[in-house]
């Protein structure tokens, strides 16, 4: 079976995935893996805690998925990879429960996640990279 590469792709920070792309080429090298992108939106609730009233000022989710697929298709189109080999997901909710849920039911071989955000320096490890280091079963490549 081919090697699978599951890279999590946090759609609203252009630098943390600036600083996986050479990682993944190189790994998607090994094999010729297929490397799925996944980008997972916060439900609803979490826009709500912000103080937006989701109800009236948010599309639909749909509407939203269909947007940020094209957002996670224009990001992944700086990777040098054979698009043959690539595949995209997006799915709503805990960004750490979709990541782990994927790395399992395709299955991945490896997970290639940045640490955290580059402006946050409080921790060395965001909380769903922390999370999918945890508990994966598979290799977690944790780029910094
Ligand atoms: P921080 O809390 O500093 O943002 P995170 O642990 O959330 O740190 O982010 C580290 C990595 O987790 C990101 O580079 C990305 O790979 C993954 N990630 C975070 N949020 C999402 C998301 N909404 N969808 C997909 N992956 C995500």
């Amino acid at each position: 079976m081919a090697r699978i590469i599951l890279v999590p792709i946090d759609i609203s920070d252009k630098e943390l995935t600036q600083r996986v792309v050479c990682h993944v080429e190189a790994e998607a090298r090994i094999d010729d893996a297929e490397v799925h992108f996944l980008t997972v939106i916060p439900s609803l609730p979490y826009y709500a805690s912000l103080g937006m009233a989701y109800t009236t000022e948010l599309p639909p989710m749909d509407e939203f998925k269909a947007e940020s697929e094209t957002r996670l298709k224009e990001i992944v189109a700086q990777f040098a990879i054979p698009e043959d080999r690539v595949h995209f997901h997006v799915k709503e909710g805990s960004p750490k429960d979709n990541i782990l849920e994927l790395a399992k039911t395709l299955p991945a071989d490896l997970v290639i996640i940045a640490s955290h955000r580059p402006d946050i320096t409080t921790y060395l490890l965001g909380s769903n990279a922390a999370a999918v280091v945890r508990h994966a079963d598979c290799s977690v490549l944790v780029v910094r």
